[in-house]
């Protein structure tokens, strides 16, 4: 086989493949292809069904159980996605997408991410490419404005913000820096400074240690209490409060860990929960806070944050005076490519001095100099992507202005699909407001007087993300078990039809579908239509009920 290299590169190299794998103009060719293949996919989006119909293991019978010897040509690579991949595809950026939270694509954010992937490199210190770090700060720092969020949260001063590749990383991150500084405080105050002692004491206290938080908290919170070693407990909330946590209740449970001899260093609270976009109290939460200054506290806004680009949401900005912490996901509604989760901390010191080991290898005078920031000291992993030209590239393209127009689209399509929900209140029953293009709906079985639901907390804070797991909800209210049976019903025949992706959840103890379509391509069109769909099978489940019971 003759030699795809140069020969003037050396007789030494034999190698078959271009060193990057294609020669420039196949990489144009296939790149071409590739850019177009990609707009016919989102032209093509809305026709496809958004569910898969295949059954799991369908990828092992349609490719070769061995890896190939010899490399194959760009094009028999090419046409494998359609065959292939696209068979097991859930298509999130499809307009009848409207299940979990959205993970937006769009354009601007697709080309940060190829450049991004042109300019690999680790990028763990300043050094490794100034501009990746530096680009970082500055996108943080332009999002921090555009949320309103406080300016302690600004690199220029005490505080700043890293993009982290997801919620839950950003949580046990912070959750590492809030157990340290909990531990080196508490030291402090006892006068600890020997070593040893030191370690004996650490060890011993971070046994003692609770992490806590709503009932309606993301799993991740907890998660991270795993993986941070230490304990968890959450705080069940009710329906008649909206699912808020409120500072009583966070004093409660301070006073009754304190009791126990337990060391409660982290609190979690969210803006915009998963299953209801439930607000935690943050101002009487704030009253609380002032009496336990070593208690960390995050706030989750993964989904819920992009909302502050809008003046009318910003008064919950000015309340994240309170926190040590705050995260949003910009990769669910903030138009860039998944990953872009953006964490910010009021003090980067507690997370530095928390996560910064310099080995020799990693020494040099930029950082030594501490004129410049190291991103690794910031994170969990040492290595990191340039995530922040796909920030920029979207926050060129849409301005401030797009971005708040974006927000108000999936806003106006949500209230319209309230409008429609509550013109058949004879067979849909909202179980929660409302809240940042979030619908939770539950369906009014017949012949049957419907549950109380302010009266229902059965406390059954099972994760959306469970939903795959059969829900056989137990409980010994007759009338609650047929309400969550009917619904149920529903959401199961809504999903057998592949047509329109939702999800369904159990809020204290209720079993309700969740409707949730903020994907760029979100059209008024679709929300009518799965509207309609409800309603179809919702009257057909009604009816099919209604003749058992004749
Ligand atoms: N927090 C909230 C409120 C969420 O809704 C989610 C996911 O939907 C997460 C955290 C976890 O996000 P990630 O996948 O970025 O870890």
């Amino acid at each position: 086989m003759s030699s795809h290299i140069d020969q003037t590169n050396g007789a030494l190299d034999e190698r078959t493949i271009p060193p990057m794998g294609m020669t420039g103009q196949a990489f144009l060719d296939a790149a071409g292809s590739v850019v177009n293949d990609i707009e016919r996919y989102y032209t093509t989006l809305p026709s496809r069904p958004v569910l898969p119909s295949i059954s799991p293991g369908y990828l092992q019978k349609l490719l070769p159980s061995a890896p190939p010897t010899h490399g194959e040509p760009w094009a028999a690579i090419e046409s494998d996605i359609e065959r292939t991949i696209m068979p097991g595809i859930t298509h999130w950026q499809s307009p009848k997408y409207m299940a979990f939270f959205a993970a937006s694509s769009t354009y601007p954010g697709i080309l940060g991410e190829m450049w991004s992937a042109a300019l690999t490199s680790a990028n763990f210190n300043w050094i490794c490419s100034p501009a990746v770090t530096e680009l970082e700060t500055i996108v943080l720092d332009w999002l921090a404005q555009i949320l309103a969020l406080p300016h302690l949260f600004l690199s220029k001063g005490e505080g700043g913000g890293v993009i982290q590749g997801s919620a839950s990383e950003a949580v046990v991150t912070v959750m590492v820096a809030a157990r340290e500084r909990y531990i080196r405080r508490h030291l402090e105050r006892q006068g600890v400074t020997d070593p040893d002692e030191i370690e004996d004491q650490s060890c011993e206290l971070r046994g003692k240690l609770v992490a806590f938080a709503s009932a309606e908290a993301h799993s991740s919170t907890k998660k991270g209490a795993i993986i941070a070693g230490t304990r968890f407990r959450s705080i069940p909330v009710h329906r008649s409060n909206g699912y808020a946590l409120t500072g009583e209740q966070v004093r409660a449970k301070i006073e009754e860990l304190q009791a126990r001899g337990l060391h409660p260093y982290y609190l979690g609270v969210t803006l915009g929960t998963t299953n209801t976009c439930a607000i935690d109290d943050f101002e009487s939460i704030a009253e609380v806070a002032k009496d336990y200054p070593d208690i960390w506290i995050h706030c989750d806004a993964a989904y819920a944050g992009s909302a502050l680009v809008l003046p009318e949401y910003q008064y919950l900005s000015k309340q994240m005076t309170l926190v040590d912490s705050f995260n949003m996901n910009m990769h669910k509604w903030l138009l860039t490519n998944f990953d872009a989760s953006c964490l910010y901390v009021r003090k980067r010191k507690d997370l530095t001095n928390a996560l910064s080991i310099t080995p020799t290898y990693l020494k040099n005078q930029f950082t030594d100099s501490g004129l410049v920031t190291d991103y690794r000291d910031w994170q969990i992993p040492l290595g990191r992507r340039f995530r922040s030209l796909k920030i920029w590239f979207v926050l060129r393209i849409w301005g401030v202005e797009g971005l708040k127009q974006h927000i108000r689209h999936h806003l106006k399509l949500a209230d319209l699909f309230v409008e429609l929900v509550k013109s058949r209140s004879d067979i849909f029953r909202l179980l929660t407001p409302p809240k940042f293009a979030l619908t939770v709906l539950t369906i009014e079985p017949r012949n049957s007087k419907p549950p109380e639901l302010a009266e229902i907390d059965k406390g059954d804070p099972r994760p959306f993300q469970d939903q795959h797991v059969p829900i056989a909800l137990e409980t010994d209210d007759h009338e609650l078990q047929i309400a969550n049976d009917v619904t149920k019903e529903v959401y199961t025949k809504l999903d057998e039809t592949k047509e329109f992706f939702l999800t369904a959840s159990v809020v204290g103890g209720v079993y309700a579908i969740r409707v949730v379509s903020v994907n760029p391509l979100a059209e008024e069109k679709y929300i009518r239509r799965v509207f309609e769909l409800l309603v179809e099978i919702t009257e057909r489940v009604l009816k099919g009920s209604d003749e058992k019971e004749d």
